[in-house]
């Protein structure tokens, strides 16, 4: 490989020049142009559209989505990199506000398609034309059966200002609001989290024990609000139909409540096998006899100074990938080929890493923030597979693809385990395989594990809610019992501890969303699980058709191949035997 001293920079240039590129303004007016004129065509008439003239329409929208990707992508892009530039946030902003303004006139399109009879649902979809969007059409009519009455929905959404969506915007700018103070240091939410990621133990129980204390004094509120948002949910449940309050989630992922249940109850059915034993380990390795709560994510005394330039780190991690399936890596090789990707900090750039596709059917960016450290190989690898997951679904089609949480993080999180994996394989050093061991494994508890605890906390406070108010006290014990069920007798869990559950920002905007975290995670390692085992043929070729198909398929159908079916527990517990397996690694070098 050539060896490139600067870090590559993107080049956008193939959606525009730059902000002042004139056909910025053209495409926003043609866009705007575009739109009036679907809704001038379709408006009222979607029932009596015949297949011809419904896939015209369809058509459109392919059209005006891929023209407002490549609008706001470019502006959103562009700015990620140049936050101080002001012409390039106010592009920005001009974008977002002009496809918001000419998106209204799409709007009717799902509304109106929704009312259509089944039989003429039916009589569209015999044209294989209008078949091949069937995972569009299908999406849209997922939530029809639970549909109220026009005058309701319409009630609904009006009060929702005032009600739901009240609540939860008091809580974000209450909960933005809270300061905290460490020896004499003021933080806020962000700041202080990273304070458990000290060397300093003194200086992570400051901070473990005023996070708990501002939680405590704010319990009042947060209780109630959080009443508010359980009681609000289960009233509008109850009118729609949905039996469970994980119910109406569960749809919008297009995952059966069975799926759910069973992730959960074999994650729980682990917590002894694998967070208890690690934490014990964890204990050991930190000197002590048990760990505090808020140093479960302390980093171990064992240093990693290795550090990358970028070219190993692009050798590091293609290796990785070529050795696992020749066809990925030529996915991948494009990456580095070609201007995708914008590697280096730089003054104004965003902090993180992400990989953006805005337009489906073509090749998506990778941001990262490189430092040669070896997180930023794992990032990178982490990107990468984003972004070899959107290539492999181009072919779907901008109006069937969509972002679908439990399956989104699989080529990411698998590629991050590709690249693990190989630098577990050449690490020199007994210390340097505990060190690796150790952090990998506190991952994929934080992940697989831990959100399922989160599953059960709020699936109780939702369930006991249906017989009056859960009083802060009560909420607190709940999250104990949780807590020290999924962390094991090597963790102290106590009143110091207690009302941290009021931070979990997802229990209030996104409630029964935090599964999806330990699911996308269960599932990379139940599939690596099956690599590693050896048990399946073709696994390459199947995998890379599951990846084209995670946003469009039936989990049960598209898990088939890997004879596997997620409503059963064998396919769950495979994942969790590999975390076990690692622990098994770890325990041996200790
Ligand atoms: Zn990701």
């Amino acid at each position: 490989m050539k060896n490139s001293k600067k870090l590559p920079d993107w080049d956008l240039s193939e959606y525009y020049k730059g902000v002042d590129d004139p056909a910025l303004e053209k495409d926003m007016a043609d866009y705007t142009k575009k739109a009036q004129a679907f809704a001038k065509s379709y408006r009222g008439r979607v029932n009596k559209l015949e297949a011809d003239e419904f896939l015209k329409a369809l058509k459109s929208l392919e059209v005006l989505s891929n023209l407002g990707a490549k609008l706001s992508g470019f502006a959103y892009l562009n700015q990620t990199t140049k936050m101080k530039d002001t012409k390039a946030t106010a592009l920005y902003q001009k974008v977002v506000e002009c496809l918001n303004a000419a998106g209204t006139n799409l709007l009717f399109f799902g509304l109106e398609y929704n009312k259509i009879s089944v039989a003429q649902e039916k009589k569209l979809l015999s044209d294989t034309r209008v078949k091949k969007y069937q995972p569009y059409l299908s999406r849209m009519r997922r939530f029809k059966p639970y549909e109220l009455k026009e005058e309701v929905e319409t009630t609904l959404l009006e009060k929702d200002v005032t009600s739901g969506s009240a609540w939860v915007r008091y809580y974000e700018e209450y909960m933005a609001r809270l300061s905290y103070t460490v020896k004499g240091k003021k933080y806020n939410d962000a700041e202080i989290s990273k304070l458990y990621l000290s060397n300093n133990p003194a200086l992570r129980e400051a901070a473990g024990k005023e996070v708990n204390r501002v939680c405590k004094e704010n319990s009042f509120t947060v209780g109630y609000i959080y009443n508010m948002i359980i009681k609000d949910k289960a009233t509008e449940d109850e009118k729609r139909g949905f039996k469970r309050p994980m119910s109406s989630r569960n749809l919008s992922e297009n995952v059966s409540d069975k799926t759910v249940d069973t992730l959960a109850e074999t994650v729980r059915d682990n917590y002894k096998n694998i967070a208890w034993r690690f934490y014990k380990i964890k204990a050991k390795l930190l000197g002590v006899k048990k760990i505090q709560y808020w140093d479960r994510n302390a980093p171990l005394p064992i240093e990693d100074d290795k550090s990358y330039s970028w070219d190993d780190a692009v050798e590091t991690v293609l290796k990785a990938y070529k050795e696992f399936s020749p066809k990925l890596y030529n996915i991948a090789k494009d990456f580095f080929d070609k201007p995708w990707i914008d590697a280096a900090p730089k003054d104004g750039k965003r902090s993180g890493a992400f990989c953006s596709g805005p337009m489906v059917t073509e090749h998506p960016f990778l941001m990262l923030n490189f430092s040669g450290k070896r997180n930023d190989v794992l990032t990178l690898a982490h990107e990468l597979g984003h972004g070899c997951h959107h290539q492999l679904r181009q072919k779907n089609g901008v109006l069937n693809e969509t972002t679908r949480m439990t399956t989104e993080e699989v080529a990411s999180v698998f590629g991050e385990m590709l690249v693990f994996q190989s630098m577990l394989n050449n690490a020199k050093s007994n210390k340097e395989k505990i060190s690796l061991l150790a952090m990998k494994v506190n991952d994929m508890i934080n992940t697989a594990v831990r959100q399922i605890a989160f599953h059960f906390f709020e699936t109780r406070a939702h369930e006991e809610r249906r017989q009056g108010e859960l009083s802060v006290e009560r909420l607190n014990q709940i999250w104990l019992e949780e807590m020290k069920a999924s962390l094991g007798p090597a963790v102290v869990v106590d009143k110091n501890s207690e009302a941290i559950w009021e931070q979990i920002g997802h229990f209030f905007f996104l409630p029964f969303y935090v599964y999806a975290y330990s699911f996308a995670d269960c599932v990379v390692n139940s599939l690596y699980w099956l690599k590693l085992t050896g048990k399946v043929k073709n696994f390459e070729d199947k995998y890379l058709k599951l990846l084209s198909q995670t946003a469009i398929g039936d989990y049960k159908e598209i898990f088939a191949p890997f004879g596997f079916n997620p409503e059963e527990r064998e396919f769950w517990q495979g994942g969790l035997n590999l975390i076990s397996y690692y622990l098994d690694e770890l325990e041996k070098l200790i």
